[in-house]
């Protein structure tokens, strides 16, 4: 690794005002547990000249049920969010998105808000710089996507275009389902960006001297059903290949609303719009499970080694419609 400077944050506006002194060279980090990589990897086209430790700010982790909201600290740890009692009660899916989420000591010292800022796991993105040199691409601002050619059994099936690397984030998907809110803080004051349009192709739309600093979800009603599933290699420690998000809202055997959420397909949480609307308003049966599968996965456009997503993208939206 190269050498940076080092500095522990005690506060938000001390980490903000470091983010300025060093003006888009720096980086923060929470548990380290992707940014080490990336910097061991040398991945970033601008080493950081300082890496700021946001762990060391007090206050920021806190998880809270209050005035028709759920409230996560962006440094709430993933354990701490799969073991939530008001996190498995309001928004069980979420906890168990949490809990899928790589190891043990993975969950012990990553952040919900690096979970959401992480970077993709592409491997021509990520091809480490010392075995054999810095593979250029799109998403690195030198020329194309190789997964359009390559080999890209991981890659997207839905909105890839230019790059198509997906965003590896489990909690984006729920977040996503749950139509959360990023609350974020930086020099020029605060915003709150819903967990829809946090992430374009590129990852997540902050600006350099920009933090996360909150979660917001909007309470889920009392009667909806939540789903989280991930189809993975490994059952131990494994990205998604795969992952769907619901949450339903049925009364009398019909589906009042419905928000699916497709991850690992796409650059960006992939809400499946079409079908939700397959769903809305009627049973969900065997029928219209069905429907929406296909539905979803309607404008799928394959590379040359990914089409198998498709299938189990359907069955994992047919799963999570089943009650
Ligand atoms: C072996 C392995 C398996 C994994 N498996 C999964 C998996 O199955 N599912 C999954 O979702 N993830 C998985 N991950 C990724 C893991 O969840 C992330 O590494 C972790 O959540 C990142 O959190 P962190 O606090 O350690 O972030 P850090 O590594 O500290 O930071 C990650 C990025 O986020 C930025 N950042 C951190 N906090 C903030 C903030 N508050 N505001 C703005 N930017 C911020 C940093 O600058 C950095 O760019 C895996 C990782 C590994 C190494």
């Amino acid at each position: 690794m190269k050498p940076f400077r080092h500095f522990n944050a005690a506060s938000v506006d001390e980490a903000l005002a470091l983010l300025t002194e060093f003006g888009g060279k720096a980086r923060v980090t929470a548990g380290g547990t992707d940014l080490l990589g990336v910097l061991k990897s040398d991945i970033f086209s601008d080493y950081p000249e300082a890496v700021i430790n946001l762990k060391t700010i007090s206050g920021l982790g806190g998880i809270v049920a209050d005035a028709g909201e759920i409230r996560i600290g962006a440094l709430a740890r993933l354990t701490d969010i799969a073991e939530s009692p008001v996190v498995k009660k309001n928004c069980p899916a979420l906890a168990l998105s949490a809990a899928s989420v790589g190891s043990p000591e993975l969950r012990n010292m990553g952040t919900i808000g690096g979970n959401l800022c992480q970077d993709t796991r592409c491997w021509y993105y990520r091809y480490p710089d010392k075995m054999g040199g810095r593979v250029p691409c799109y998403r690195k601002g030198q020329g194309p996507c190789h997964a359009i050619r390559g080999d890209n059994r991981y890659h997207a099936v839905l909105g890839g275009r230019k790059c198509y690397a997906v965003c590896p984030s489990d909690l984006a998907v729920v977040l996503a389902a749950l139509e959360a809110g990023v609350k974020t803080i930086r020099p020029a004051g605060e915003r709150t960006i819903p967990l829809a349009d946090f992430y374009d192709t590129l990852g997540p739309v902050l600006n350099p001297d920009e933090l996360v600093s909150e979660i917001r979800i909007p309470a889920p009603a009392a009667n909806a059903v939540q789903r989280f599933s991930k189809f993975r290699l490994r059952e131990s420690i494994d990205f998604a290949v795969v992952s769907v998000a619901a949450v339903l809202e049925v009364a009398e055997g019909v589906c009042r609303d419905a928000r699916i959420v497709l991850g690992a397909v796409a650059p960006v949480p992939y809400r499946a719009v079409g079908a939700e609307d397959v769903v809305r308003g009627g049973p969900l049966d065997q029928r219209q499970t069905e429907l929406a599968a296909e539905a979803a996965l309607r404008d799928a456009e394959p590379l040359s080694g990914n089409a198998y997503k498709i299938e189990i993208a359907k069955t994992l939206v047919r799963r999570a419609l089943r009650l």
